[in-house]
């Protein structure tokens, strides 16, 4: 996901660029597993100052579920939109003075833009606070640990009176659905 953009960068404000992107492996982060290959879009647009970078990438991602811990595969559709500004004038190739912008990503001395650290950005973005293998995952039990995905266990559950009660009418009321 490297492009040279040296003649984009020398071509009029609004003229663009256009690229498929595949990838067939990507390391993004040490906590994020990719797996398998990555397609996606990318424009290149040139801005006042630098570049406007839109487009998306379709990805899976290897997560581990918050309740039953089991590793599952989650595909994931990524829409990015992001400033690329030059660190070296393109035509004198001097240094330009760094950019105090935060949400700004450089254009390499040599004119090469890289899209994995936007990409992973935004996939950080993307991911859920809590992430579950299937909505109705029923996680482990918290007394024996056993994955109550395969079926009830022995325990007991610890419930006092009034929780009980309030399990038999959910119960009862589910029953009469
Ligand atoms: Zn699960
Ligand atoms: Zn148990």
């Amino acid at each position: 996901m490297i492009y040279n953009v040296a003649q984009l960068m020398k071509a009029p404000v609004g003229t663009s660029l256009e690229y498929d992107i595949s990838e067939d492996e990507l390391q993004l982060d040490e906590d994020i597993q990719v797996i398998g290959p990555l397609f996606g879009h990318v424009r290149l647009r040139r801005t006042n100052q630098g570049l406007l970078v839109d487009g998306w990438v379709d990805l899976t991602l290897e997560l581990s579920c918050n309740r039953c811990l089991k590793e599952f595969e989650q595909p994931m559709h990524i829409t990015f939109s992001e400033q690329f500004y030059p660190t070296v004038d393109v035509v004198s190739g001097l240094p330009l003075p760094p950019f105090d912008k935060e949400e700004i990503f450089p254009i390499d001395a040599h004119h090469l833009v890289d899209l994995t650290e936007a990409v992973r950005q935004n996939v950080l973005l993307a991911l859920p606070m809590v992430t579950v293998c299937r909505e109705d995952c029923q996680g482990l039990c918290p007394q024996c640990g056993h994955d109550l995905n395969l079926g009830p266990c022995e325990c007991k559950p610890e419930v006092d009176t009034r929780f009980s009660i309030l399990e038999k009418l959910l119960q009862n009321g589910s029953e009469s659905q």
